[in-house]
């Protein structure tokens, strides 16, 4: 047992459910108890999407275990056939239904219908939401992938993108057109728009593009093996990956790795004057494996911040999270217990966040700003607008939203020089964040006490208890320091006082430790 109050994915059924939703002509009979429609919403109402996903739940009651479950799975699915007549169809069992152990994939067998019925066997108590979306998307292509004579004009598939899935639409949308700029077509997208029929010709492609790792590259591993397709190995996120991306696709496809960065921003939006000031910022990094690697390369490379922190929440991503950590001198931080992360972040005190929705909340009580990169995210992340995170126009994106929640350079001069004015004293905070200041903001956790209001601008852990006071002469001469550094000169004044065992905190105890650190 695990205490848990929120969790950073659904169980594998709702993996499966992203694959049968993000596809058409494919419909999923899930073994379930009555109630487990409510994954109908995340479609419906964070996706809006304007149809029910395509999944028939037998909806089992606590008087049907007395009696027959398997019968009421068999009349689902031949119920299911009729209705939507469905090219192929998946099967399984949901966590409560796993326990009953029907077997799903059998039963379905036995009913003889017409077209390729897919068991998909998902171990609840083991596995998450995303392995359930690669495990179901690998079942899908081993059954249904056939040997078939490749394309005459350079061809790939893009794979992993889901129903669901974070910016999955408009990536699909730019790296086909990238793709395409360069000569070389998509065969098919899948599971994202894809028919159980495309998945038959795969095969036709020269090689594939697990554009979502996590999601694809089982598959792609057995497209490699059994229809002899290669693979690119880069994530096209951010300009230079995209580049590298393009190069390796090129090298594939026989092609000259030319193409055109029409329309790319982001490169001089970073190098040009009013981005000094973004030079050496603290961030911490944490989503989904792949994505947060690739956007620790983005941060570093792109933008000039330091990397103060790195993790996920996926473990079958720590491998290669763990390296880059490694590259950058940093300790990783991989778990899905938000409290463990909550406290990794306090500890590097970042001055920004990149990450999900949970990050969201973390910066939000930390009084940091934050971006959002990564699933799981909420309705505001599943925009109208084209925003794609990938290739070139997803640079541009990257860059503009990661900026958007800092304070912008001039204001961040202003706040620090006049910190006793009306309008720019410490509990302000940026005039474009109303959320990071204001005195009707709450009093925060941590919220540094030498300001008054209260305000998640002047953040900050307090002083530990029991531990040196500090005079008021300190006290004030803390105040001078600029308030997004002020919670991490306090932290660092308060170890150094503590390893001294001094009683008190003075004004030169301030600049010791100052010097100290600054070694
Ligand atoms: S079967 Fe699984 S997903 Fe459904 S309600 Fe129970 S625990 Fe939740």
């Amino acid at each position: 047992m695990k205490l848990a109050l929120w969790t950073y994915e659904g169980p594998p059924h709702v993996g499966a459910m992203r694959v049968a939703t993000g596809m058409e002509g494919l419909h999923y009979v899930l073994h379930a108890p009555q109630g487990d429609t409510y994954a109908d919403l995340l479609f419906t109402m964070i996706e809006r999407r304007g149809a029910r996903p395509p999944v028939t739940y037998t909806t089992f009651q606590a008087q049907d275990l007395g009696a027959d479950t398997s019968t009421l799975f068999r009349d689902a699915c031949l119920a299911a056939y009729e209705r939507f007549r469905p090219e192929a169809m998946i099967v399984g069992a949901s966590c409560t239904a796993e326990l009953i152990q029907d077997d799903p994939g059998g039963l379905a067998e036995a009913l003889g219908l017409p077209i390729p019925v897919i068991a998909v066997d998902l171990p609840s108590y083991q596995r998450k939401e995303t392995w359930g979306a690669s495990e179901t998307f690998y079942q899908l292509v081993r059954r249904l992938a056939v040997p078939c004579p490749r394309t005459e004009r350079p061809s790939c598939n893009l794979l992993g993108a889901t129903a669901l899935g974070f910016r999955h639409r408009d990536d699909v949308v730019e790296i086909s057109r990238l793709l395409d700029g360069m000569g070389i077509a998509v065969n098919v997208v899948a599971p994202l728009g894809a028919r159980p029929s495309d998945l038959a010709r795969l095969g036709a492609a020269w090689f594939n593009v697990p554009l979502y790792p996590e999601i694809a590259e089982t598959a792609c591993r057995w497209l490699a093996r059994e229809l002899d397709q290669p693979m690119t190995a880069t994530v096209p996120y951010g300009a230079g990956a995209t580049r590298d991306f393009l190069a390796e696709a090129a090298g594939l496809a026989g092609l000259p790795a030319a193409w055109s960065e029409a329309g790319l921003r982001q490169p001089w939006w970073a190098a040009s004057v009013d981005s000094t000031y973004l030079t050496g910022k603290r961030v911490f990094v944490f989503g989904e494996g792949v994505r947060a690697v690739s956007a620790a390369r983005v941060a570093v490379e792109e933008m000039g911040f330091d990397l103060v922190g790195l993790g996920c929440w996926n473990r079958e991503a720590a491998r290669g999270l763990r390296a880059c950590a490694r590259l950058h001198g940093i300790e990783p931080t991989i778990t899905d217990d938000y409290l463990e992360l909550e406290a990794a972040i306090e500890a590097a005190g970042p001055e920004l966040i990149l990450g999900g929705q949970m990050e969201r909340h973390v910066a939000k009580r930390l009084g940091i700003p934050c971006a959002v990169i990564s699933a799981p995210f909420h309705v505001q992340d599943h925009p109208a607008r084209y925003s794609p995170q990938m290739g070139f126009e997803g640079a541009n994106v990257l860059f503009d939203a990661w900026i958007h929640p800092l304070v912008m350079g001039l204001e961040e001069h202003l706040l620090t020089m006049f910190r006793d004015d009306f309008e720019f004293h410490d509990a302000a905070g940026p005039s474009h964040l109303a959320t990071h200041g204001g005195p009707q903001a709450p009093a925060d956790r941590g919220a540094d006490p030498t300001s008054a209001p209260a305000g998640p601008a002047s953040a900050g852990p307090a002083a530990a208890v029991g531990g040196p006071g500090w005079t008021e002469d300190a006290e004030r001469e803390l105040r001078k320091v600029p308030f997004f550094v002020r919670a991490r000169a306090r932290r660092n004044t308060e170890a150094y006082a503590a390893e001294r065992g001094l009683a008190a905190i003075g004004v030169d105890t301030l600049y010791e430790a100052k010097a100290h650190h600054a070694r």
